[in-house]
């Protein structure tokens, strides 16, 4: 039956997503932390995100939930495997640029440095981003609601409360540095003027270039 397929994408690609985060978590015990914040509401988004993506196994293992489906034609549901995957590969991407700066709740390492590069130049939160397009391909791929819902409503809470006090925490660990880099980069999605800056700067080359004084 077609729907076993899609079951088995998304327990695949959904793997790749936990074993990162697995692996970094193991990893993260080595290094000393020096400022925690919101420890005890930090680690309560954290659980509502385990159980949210419980239903993730549910549908993939079992066929209890089956009953909650929306019926996307085949290649919405192949769209939303590529998305989860483009969302595994920006996850991997955004966990190995932070290194050990990387923590599961609001907190700064001994020796915290601020992260700008990777995917970091463009967008301060690639990791929620990757968290995003991982449920919007989840969304389309399963086709159930039950699963969309618990996956995107913790995480979208977690999200909007979270954001601000993350970046207020960085203003105050890094000040102008991390005001100057706030000014170059979108939250989840690039600042055009990225772009912008990058044209400006190769026409002011050019046209350097050219009124040189021989
Ligand atoms: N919001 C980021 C990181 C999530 S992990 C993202 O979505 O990609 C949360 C931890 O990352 C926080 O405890 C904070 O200390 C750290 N952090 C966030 N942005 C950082 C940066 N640019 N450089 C270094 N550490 C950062």
């Amino acid at each position: 039956m077609r729907e076993n397929q899609f079951k088995i994408a998304l327990t695949a690609l959904f793997l790749v997503d936990a074993s990162v985060r697995l692996y970094y978590l193991k990893g993260r015990r080595r290094f000393e932390r020096a400022a925690v914040e919101h420890e005890k509401r930090e680690k309560f988004f954290y659980r509502l995100v385990g159980i949210g993506i419980i239903p993730i196994f549910y549908y993939s293992l079992t066929s209890r939930i089956d009953t909650f489906h929306f019926p996307f034609p085949a290649w919405v549901r192949w769209l939303g495997a590529g998305i989860i995957f483009t969302g595994d590969l920006l996850f991997i991407w955004s966990h190995r640029a932070l290194g050990r700066n990387w923590s599961p709740i609001l907190e700064i390492r001994r020796g915290h440095t601020l992260v700008t590069g990777g995917p970091y130049r463009f967008i301060r939160h690639p990791m929620y981003a990757a968290i995003f397009l991982i449920g919007t391909g989840v969304s389309l791929l399963a086709a159930n609601w039950v699963v969309s819902l618990s996956y995107m409503l913790p995480v979208i809470f977690m999200y909007l409360i979270r954001v601000s006090d993350e970046e207020e925490m960085m203003r105050g660990q890094f000040g102008d540095e991390y005001r100057d880099y706030m000014r170059k980069t979108g939250r989840l999605v690039p600042k055009l003027s990225f772009l912008r800056n990058k044209r400006k700067f190769s026409l002011n080359k050019a046209f350097k270039f050219k009124t040189m004084p021989q």
